[in-house]
């Protein structure tokens, strides 16, 4: 097995204290960024504690003359390595946050930094980039591409970024560290099914497998179990928090139950466009 899917720092499997986030913290090493990378890929320095930051966020939607003002100078911060919940009403901009965050959209005003550099303007190719190596997304829908299994889903970010060629080259490592993520998440006996064929927990399993295929710092998740029971849902946040132990994986999500905020690292509160002190 590829060493970084291993679940070292947690052989036991049980469950871990809730830690306490000190924003003044520098960043502990062997955490999160640092963590080894089979691709090759350079780890990444860190500037500040904060991996993702975003200063001042503005976002107003307009449909015909009407204007929905839904960010209004809205700060965030997020600790490499640690699970951060952005809690707030339904309608209070969550979404429209995340989505900020994750460069699918763009703030009027304010501004967005990864590492240290600022990502609301870069230049298409470099954001997409940013969006291939270093992000990934999962939603409360799953967002699958209904015609292909659960594992040419995992593939498809890989051959996307890899272009036809860097695929071809090296769809071998590809295809076995796809196997060894879906088996990861729980989905090995499932893995040649069609979305369609498979339950919400097991759809939500396989998007978990094809946001980690290339290897992110940074998973934003909207509301991941939102459209699951609770025990399923339960399962899901059980193996986020697992792979942000066992990667040191930086994960922003989404929710609207303050229980699965509590479970995070830190919680941030969405009320009115701003972050409620
Ligand atoms: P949340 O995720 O917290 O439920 P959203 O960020 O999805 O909230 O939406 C915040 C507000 O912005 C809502 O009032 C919603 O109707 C509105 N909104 C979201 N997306 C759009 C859009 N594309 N066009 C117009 N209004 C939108
Ligand atoms: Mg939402």
């Amino acid at each position: 097995m590829n060493s970084e899917l291993k679940m070292d720092s947690n052989p036991t499997g049980a469950v871990q204290p809730r830690r306490r986030v000190d924003f003044n913290e520098a960043p502990v090493p062997g955490e999160g960024v640092e963590s080894q990378s089979s691709s090759g890929r350079t780890p990444l320095k860190l500037a500040t504690p904060y991996v993702l930051e975003a200063r001042q966020l503005y976002k107003t939607y307009r449909k015909n003359k009407h204007a929905v003002p839904v960010l209004k100078g809205c700060d965030f911060t997020a600790v490499a390595g640690r699970t951060t919940a952005i809690l707030g009403q339904s309608g209070s901009g969550k979404s429209t946050l995340l989505h900020l965050l994750g460069t699918l959209d763009a703030p009027d005003a304010g501004e967005i930094y990864f590492d240290g550099e600022r990502i609301d303007q870069l230049p298409r190719r470099r954001r997409d980039r940013f969006r291939n190596n270093q992000l990934g997304m999962i939603f409360q829908f799953y967002h699958l591409l209904p015609e292909v299994s659960a594992y040419q889903n995992v593939l498809m970010p890989m051959m996307i970024q890899e272009g036809f060629f860097g695929y071809l080259k090296n769809r071998a490592q590809i295809k076995k560290r796809a196997t060894e993520l879906l088996t990861r998440v729980g989905l090995a006996h499932r893995m040649h099914h069609k979305p369609r064929e498979l339950s919400g927990g097991e759809m939500q399993r396989a998007a978990i497998a094809r946001a980690l295929i290339a290897e992110p710092d940074l998973l934003l998740a909207d509301e991941p179990t939102g459209n699951l029971d609770r025990e399923t849902g339960a399962q899901i946040l059980d193996l986020l928090a697992e792979l942000n132990r066992e990667r040191g994986l930086t994960i922003v999500m989404v929710t609207h139950d303050e229980s699965i905020a509590a479970a995070c690292d830190s919680t941030i509160h969405l009320e009115d466009g701003r972050i409620k002190a």
